[in-house]
């Protein structure tokens, strides 16, 4: 087909059973190289539209298209959409009974099937692989690809496998679709699946209608509420990490006269699935849930998401915050983390196996690290996926807004918390550095002697809590780094350079700290 007659096709396709007018950027790049045969990879931003770029050439070509997708309850929600359009799919997983299962494949084999979709465990099965090669298979698609990745923040066994999915079917074109991937992620997919020379399309990762800003949590209750006062009656999300946190939160904003619903994977499936659908109706104004929730769901006109807790990489926060604003208006995402946080995640994250482990505790430390630093939040996240902003955001940021104060003397300051830290020989945490700086008659600070030390109480006119922000601060710009068992602090090359008076911090009060500072002192 020439090029021009591909495009139009496409656009028949679109408007027939979408009833869509025209393509989303990328849209016919992705569809193209599905078309043309050629392997592709494609990054686009959660909303950006990826399912249409592998669902529509499947009409426009002969035989069938198989989509590896991970996650059950998202493939029976994509076919239940696609039968609506007047599209024959089906999906193969471990929720059909053998009755269902016999009766797809024989579908599949007679050539009723335009889209399969498929959990990576069943589609790797001796048998289902030969029978794919009795019938005229059109192209391959991996959704959610950077599950293959163990440098992602999702590696899944399951997915591993698929790397011979190129050796099987050389002739078919695979097709890579994900929304969060940094560069060596990108790399990784193209190397683990085998693909050849892909069209790599990267969508951008800015989203300009969400305003991001980040406050330290003093009490989630009052931070949450102030959101929601913002937003009355506009449906919103509240992500918590732990579901007893789901539950309370949800019990006390309902207390207070909010209509919330919980979420969470630990709720009975009839109570977890009307709960969704009430939010996704506007029955109710926010729904409370763990990560669990989202994942498929499209609602267009989430007003805010507010993160009641750290999310465990920056790669999560991208897609939990992305279901924010889908319809291109206006909306705001708040993220309220505690220093607990991090420490809860990292508990959770302590299972895994080494190799994972270290990925995921890293992922974790970005995430931190933008909770300090002080670059627009929008340019931040684009330079995490390996994009760039022309100018920062202005207004589309706490940072940009203004919303911190700036410390004058922030490289004396910086040299008194790395005296501190040489002095106590390297060998202690951010709290117990606080400690000393401040001039705490701790026990164990006085246990240690470090009261005889000549930082001791150097800071003592600022507040722990100023100071444990500053350590932060001071470890998101390099100058400090934690060992990993015991979460020591150790001074980095940076770290003697400002020592040396080379180079000089950035350090800010925070909004809330200015306060709180000036509630003490008068
Ligand atoms: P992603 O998988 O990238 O998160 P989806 O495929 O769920 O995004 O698409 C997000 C929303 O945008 C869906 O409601 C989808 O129907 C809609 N959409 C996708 N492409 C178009 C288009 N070309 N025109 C209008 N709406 C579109």
């Amino acid at each position: 087909m020439a090029k021009a007659g591909m495009d139009d096709a496409l656009l028949d396709v679109l408007h027939e059973y979408w009833g869509y007018a025209e393509f989303r950027p990328l849209q016919q790049e992705a569809m193209t190289a599905v078309l043309e045969g050629r392997d592709s990879l494609v990054v686009l931003p959660t909303g950006g539209g990826k399912s249409l770029c592998y669902q529509a050439p499947a009409l426009c070509m002969d035989g069938m298209a198989v989509v590896v997708s991970p996650l059950i309850s998202l493939m029976k929600d994509q076919v239940d959409a696609l039968r609506v359009c007047g599209i024959s799919a089906a999906y193969l997983n471990s929720s059909l009974d053998q009755k269902e299962s016999r009766q797809v494949l024989s579908d599949v084999r007679k050539g009723e099937i335009k889209l399969l979709y498929v959990a990576p465990e069943r589609l790797m099965l001796e048998g289902m692989l030969s029978m794919l090669t009795e019938i005229k298979l059109a192209y391959i698609v991996i959704d959610e690809a950077h599950c293959v990745s163990m440098w992602g923040h999702d590696f899944r066994p399951h997915y591993h496998a698929l790397q011979e999915l190129k050796n099987i079917y050389p002739q078919c074109g695979i097709h890579a679709y994900t929304a969060t991937a940094t560069e060596q992620v990108r790399d990784d997919i193209a190397v683990q699946l085998a693909l050849n020379e892909p069209d790599v399309l990267i969508g951008s990762f800015d989203r300009p209608n969400l305003t991001y800003s980040v406050a330290r949590r003093s009490d989630r209750f009052t931070q949450v509420s102030e959101v929601l006062e913002r937003h009355p009656n506009e449906p919103g999300v509240i992500y918590c990490i732990s579901r007893a946190d789901v539950e309370s939160l949800s019990e006390s904003l309902n207390n207070a006269g909010y209509e919330t619903r919980p979420y969470h994977a630990g709720l009975p499936d009839e109570e977890r699935a009307a709960n969704q659908e009430d939010f996704i109706q506007d029955r109710v104004d926010a729904i409370v849930a763990t990560i669990a929730f989202g994942m498929g769901i499209d609602k267009p006109n989430v007003r805010y998401v507010i993160h009641a807790g750290l999310p465990k990489s920056l790669e999560n926060y991208q897609q939990e915050s992305g279901r924010a604003g889908r319809d291109g208006l206006e909306a705001e995402c708040v993220l309220l983390y505690s220093e607990q946080d991090a420490m809860i995640w990292k508990r959770i994250l302590d299972d895994q196996p080494d190799e994972s482990k270290a990925t995921a505790f890293q992922s974790l430390q970005a995430m931190q690290n933008y909770c300090h630093s002080f670059d627009c939040r929008h340019r931040y996240l684009m330079r995490h996926f390996g994009q760039d902003l022309e100018q920062d955001c202005e207004t589309g940021c706490d940072l940009c807004r203004g919303d911190f104060e700036k410390v004058d003397d922030a490289q004396v300051i910086g040299q008194k918390i790395l005296s501190s830290i040489f002095r106590q020989d390297q060998n202690f945490g951010s709290t117990y550095t606080a400690a000393v700086l401040k001039g705490s008659k701790d026990k164990k600070v006085l246990a240690n002697r470090h009261d005889e030390l000549s930082t001791y109480g150097l800071l003592k006119q600022e507040s722990l809590s100023t100071i444990r922000h500053w350590l932060n601060q001071l470890m998101a710009q390099g100058f400090l780094t934690k060992t990993a068992e015991y979460q020591q602090l150790r001074i980095t090359d940076s770290g003697w350079q400002l020592l040396r008076g080379e180079v000089a911090p950035q350090l800010m009060r925070t909004s809330q700290d200015v306060k709180a500072d000036k509630a003490r002192r008068t």
